[in-house]
């Protein structure tokens, strides 16, 4: 594990007593929901990215929005940086701590506020599990589309910072999609409303704007989210193949004969196999690559739809296809696809997950790439990802008490991030940044595009105390990193300190 401190220029210093804020924490707060003992606060040191860590200074677990409001107001007026955390299941460190801020945990708003079935809405407090939305309106008929393989931990508080996917996005898009209207609280404790419960809005999209913004721009209170009707009709093919490239072109063959699946997967020979011996969903392990095409709607559709994609299936040389015949046999073919990253967590001590995204016609390309910098780096990459939307997952098997293999997984994973940007993509899907790739910002922006990034951070917290030292790169990180963009032979920001 490596201990993470935001870059010094990102760094947020002070000179506050522990012991005095506790005391002024204690009139917000009963005691039993501030952590300051060590064995209190390592629960909280990491969040699923766990090669990283940092103990948190202290941890708040408040229950109300006014003490939410009063513990911002608090850290705004003393300088303190907070970091907000739902479930903790982020994967690229975003709810890290800081080891001189507040660790904001939502946990404790938990309450589905009301579910208003004639207009298909519901409003969730954020600490709300993804999956205990669909379940509660399930009854209804109707579900929450997005969802992450995390579903059963993750919160839609953490979905909205990281605007998060899952198989379903592909067709029915991301969590920016899938919601209306959030509350926030900003840096100063105001409480401001976003979007609302109509269509659209006049103004700027602040809605976008918040989703995916890793905890930086305000403490997400409240959110609408839009709920969609079961479909009539749900079928899943899964097709192997003997090469990789074929399963890539299946991909990008059946997204452009017009054909959005609900879901459509890729799994490689690794993850296939870790994936059958860990929950026996019945893949072929002989195979290089298995597609998990679901597709949705009504009967009708469904039956048109699986006649087309099947014989591009074909078409594009796969080996073996199978239909679920039930809803039974298709809810195990995606328990091994759900259960893929656990499955390859047991084939080695450590993983590192990447997630960048490309074109969908350059995936066969990229995967034999990724190939060559496995054999180049001597690591094992296990490849499972959303190849309808392009969205990879290169799982990086490493062993983090054999020395140098972390630093070799990051630079194996810096060279597939920088792959995804040449090919036109870019470096995150769905997990976003954090402190896991925000060198790698310097790579995919320049510096006019970062500096429009820091005046709308400085928009929505003018003192920059809201998780520091994640997703957007200082220029001078960007300057020590050597990712600046060079233009010619003009050094850009030549006044900035080269590290
Ligand atoms: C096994 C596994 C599978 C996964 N599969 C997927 C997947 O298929 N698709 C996908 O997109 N992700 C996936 N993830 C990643 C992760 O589950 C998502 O990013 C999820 O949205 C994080 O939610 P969380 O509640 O755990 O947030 P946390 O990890 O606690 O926090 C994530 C970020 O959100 C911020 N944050 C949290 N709550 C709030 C709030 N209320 N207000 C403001 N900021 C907040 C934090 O500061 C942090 O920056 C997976 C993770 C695991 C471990």
């Amino acid at each position: 594990m490596i201990t993470i401190q935001p870059h010094q220029s990102e760094k947020v210093e002070h000179t506050i007593d522990k012991n005095e804020l506790l005391n002024d924490l204690q009139t917000i707060l009963p005691k039993p929901s501030i952590l300051s003992e060590l064995e209190q606060l390592k629960p909280f040191e990491c969040d699923a990215l766990s090669a990283y860590h940092c103990l948190p200074w202290i941890v708040v677990l408040p229950e109300k929005i006014e003490q939410v409001q009063k513990v911002l107001q608090l850290c705004y007026l003393k300088g303190i940086p907070v970091v907000a955390r739902g479930a903790g299941t982020g994967l690229s460190g975003g709810a890290i701590p800081l080891d001189n801020g507040i660790l904001l945990s939502l946990a404790k708003f938990n309450q589905i506020l009301q579910v208003d079935v004639d207009n298909r809405i519901a409003r969730v407090q954020p600490g709300v599990t993804n999956l205990a939305i669909s379940q509660a309106v399930v009854h209804h008929g109707l579900y929450y589309a997005p969802d992450p393989s995390s579903q059963i931990a993750c919160s839609i508080g953490g979905n909205v910072a990281e605007n998060s996917g899952g198989v379903h996005c592909l067709k029915y898009g991301l969590t920016v999609h899938n919601i209306l209207r959030l509350t926030i609280l900003t840096m100063e404790g105001e409480s401001v409303t976003i979007g609302s419960h109509g269509l659209d809005g006049p103004g700027y999209d602040l809605l976008a704007l918040l989703t995916g913004s890793e905890g930086m721009l305000g403490i997400v209170v409240e959110v609408t989210v839009k709920l969609l009707p079961l479909p009539e009709s749900v079928q899943v093919i899964m097709a192997a193949y003997d090469d990789i490239e074929k399963a890539g072109n299946t991909v990008a063959t059946i997204i452009a004969s017009g054909i959005i699946p609900a879901g459509l997967e890729m799994m490689d020979k690794v993850t296939i196999n870790a994936a059958e011996n860990f929950v026996h969903a019945g893949y072929p392990i002989d195979s290089a690559a298995i597609l998990l095409c679901e597709l949705d709607g009504t009967t009708e559709q469904v039956k048109d739809e699986l006649a087309a994609i099947l014989t591009i299936i074909q078409q594009q040389g796969a080996v073996e296809v199978r239909i679920a015949e039930s809803d039974q046999e298709r809810q195990k073919m995606w328990a091994g696809r759900k259960a893929a990253f656990p499955a390859v967590g047991r084939l080695s001590a450590d993983y590192y997950c990447m997630d960048g995204t490309i074109p969908r016609r350059y995936l066969a390309d990229v995967l034999k790439k990724i190939e060559q910098l496995s054999s180049k780096y001597g690591l094992v990459v296990a490849n499972v990802f959303h190849a309808g939307d392009g969205n990879l997952h290169p799982l990086i098997l490493y062993n983090a008490n054999n020395q140098g293999e972390l630093e070799n997984a990051e630079l194996l994973g810096g060279e597939i991030l920088k792959l995804s940007v040449e090919m036109g993509g870019t470096i995150t899907g769905e997990h976003g940044v954090g402190v896991e790739k925000i060198n790698y910002m310097c790579y995919q922006f320049d510096c006019n595009e970062l500096q429009l990034f820091h005046a709308l951070k400085h928009a929505f917290d003018n003192k920059g105390l809201l998780n520091p030292g994640k997703a957007v790169p200082t220029l001078q990180r960007c300057a020590e990193f050597g990712a600046m963009h060079v233009h010619g032979a003009d050094l850009a920001y030549p006044e900035l300190e080269r590290f």
